[in-house]
């Protein structure tokens, strides 16, 4: 039944490694692309009905997916675009990736959110783990936020002032976040334009080519995690085809046939070696999704 009410939007036993930055993990049963808000509650009502498990995916570039799979219903957001410009603000749905909003801005003269330029997934995703630089955070920027609470399928809006947002987290959990409001300001086009390029510029000389998901671990305040890992001796570290960058320590970038446990390997070594030197515990910056060993 749900087969033929996506139609080309539904796809059976597909390999995540065809959708994620890092380029690894196993099938995922279904993978669903709904348009509205309407087929994402049918998609879990039927995922509920059927007692299967759901999880939600932007553009892929902040997970990684246990090469097992997952067993259940990927439900991506990238055809949810839809988007509303009121004066000084854009009305974004959650698909909508950081390069097209950018492009929004700068096509309607607003400022505000250059510091996203180069972050290669969607806004739902960076709301999800509040993304940003280290001292600019894309929650900064938003008045509200519509979601859905996933248990009773009501749609919720909330004031940017009552969610929870710290650096790489926010409150949210399980619900599917929708639409984001953010509250720019006016300016000329070229110095949009000028302020992305600098921070593209920056973006290139600190960061990794390769596939990667960006930062593995969060900064543990005042540290770097760069730093440390670097200090552990780890930078170039390889296990099978993936390895910790010489670039910059705090990614690890997959060579092309790289497995996901792997990377999970690498970050345990990581996560132990840097215990073991400065007694710190590293947080995961990125979202593991599956089993690993
Ligand atoms: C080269 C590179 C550089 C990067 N640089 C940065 C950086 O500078 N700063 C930074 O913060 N991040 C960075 N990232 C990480 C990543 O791009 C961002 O976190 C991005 O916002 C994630 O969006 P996504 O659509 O890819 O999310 P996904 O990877 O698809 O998902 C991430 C998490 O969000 C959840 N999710 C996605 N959409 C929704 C939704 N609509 N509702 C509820 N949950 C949802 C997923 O279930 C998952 O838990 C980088 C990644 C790469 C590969």
């Amino acid at each position: 039944m749900i087969e033929s009410l996506f139609n080309e939007r539904f796809l059976k036993d597909f390999p995540l490694s065809q959708y994620t930055s890092f380029r690894c993990g196993g099938k995922v049963k279904y993978l669903i692309y709904p348009e509205t808000i309407d087929e994402v509650k049918i998609i879990i009502e039927i995922s509920k009905k059927y007692k299967k498990d759901f999880l939600f995916i932007g553009k892929g570039t902040n997970i990684l997916v246990s090469d097992n799979g997952f067993d259940g219903i990927a439900i991506s957001t990238l055809k949810m675009k839809k988007t509303t410009i009121k004066e000084n603000k854009i009305i974004g749905e959650c698909g909508l990736e950081i390069s097209e909003i950018l492009n929004i801005c700068i096509k309607n003269s607003l400022t505000g959110l250059e510091f996203l330029a180069g972050i290669p997934g969607t806004i739902g995703g960076a709301i999800k783990n509040n993304a940003g630089l280290k001292t600019e955070w894309i929650s900064e920027k938003i008045t509200y936020v519509e979601y859905l609470d996933v248990e009773n399928l009501d749609i919720i809006k909330k004031e940017r002032k009552d969610i929870y947002f710290y650096y790489r987290r926010s409150g949210f959990r399980n619900e599917f976040i929708w639409k984001v409001e953010f509250l720019l300001e006016k300016e000329k086009q070229i110095e949009i334009k000028k302020r992305i390029s600098e921070y593209m510029k920056e973006r290139i000389r600190k960061q990794p080519l390769g596939y990667s998901a960006g930062s593995i671990f969060k900064n543990p305040y005042p540290y770097y995690a760069g730093e440390l890992i670097e200090k552990c001796g780890l930078k170039g570290y390889k296990i099978g085809d993936c390895y910790i960058s010489e670039k910059h320590a705090n990614f690890i970038i997959n060579r092309g046939k790289g497995k996901s446990q792997d990377v999970y390997n690498l970050i345990k070594i990581v996560k132990q070696k840097v215990k073991e030197k400065f007694d710190i515990d590293l947080e995961l910056e990125i979202n593991i999704i599956g089993e690993f060993k």
